[in-house]
């Protein structure tokens, strides 16, 4: 019943991407999803296990990009371990679980796409760059 609001949201970001650019001084991480052509690169200010700024760059369909601004957006500012957690809530929802609008904001608006689930890698690209840069280790198939 919410569907015509999260296609609002997602195109809102999509169109006004939040956190775009690079940041100086920092080592970018690049990510690819090439059957759909998303690309993105991720710029990361973290001290003290705190991310205080992050930023990204790239190009792709509107779920890829959109989900970037959403992602940046909601870990700037968090800690490492909870910008993980936060990725372990979306992730469950694109497998159909739970959305907690309180915990994943704007997000929620990309919950539809666990009906879609050859755009789910669209949707995670940007936290599969996160996870890259700051060297999370994969989760446990069981978790996958
Ligand atoms: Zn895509």
């Amino acid at each position: 019943m919410f569907s015509d609001l999260y296609q609002q949201t997602v195109l809102d970001h999509y169109r006004r991407p939040r956190n775009k650019g690079r940041l100086d001084d920092t080592e970018p991480v690049c990510r690819r999803h090439p059957s759909c052509g998303d690309e993105v690169t991720l710029s990361l200010d973290v001290r003290d296990g705190v991310i205080h700024d992050i930023a990204f760059d790239g190009h792709g369909c509107s779920i890829s990009q959109a989900s970037l601004s959403m992602m940046t957006e909601a870990v700037k500012g968090l800690t490492v371990d909870e910008a993980r957690e936060l990725y372990e809530s979306f992730r469950g929802m694109l497998k159909g679980g739970e959305a907690d609008v309180i915990e994943l904001g704007d997000m929620v608006a990309l919950s539809g796409v666990a009906r879609l689930p050859v755009r789910i890698p669209c949707a995670t690209l940007g936290w599969e760059t996160l996870a890259a840069a700051l060297g999370w280790t994969e989760a446990p198939p069981e978790h996958r």
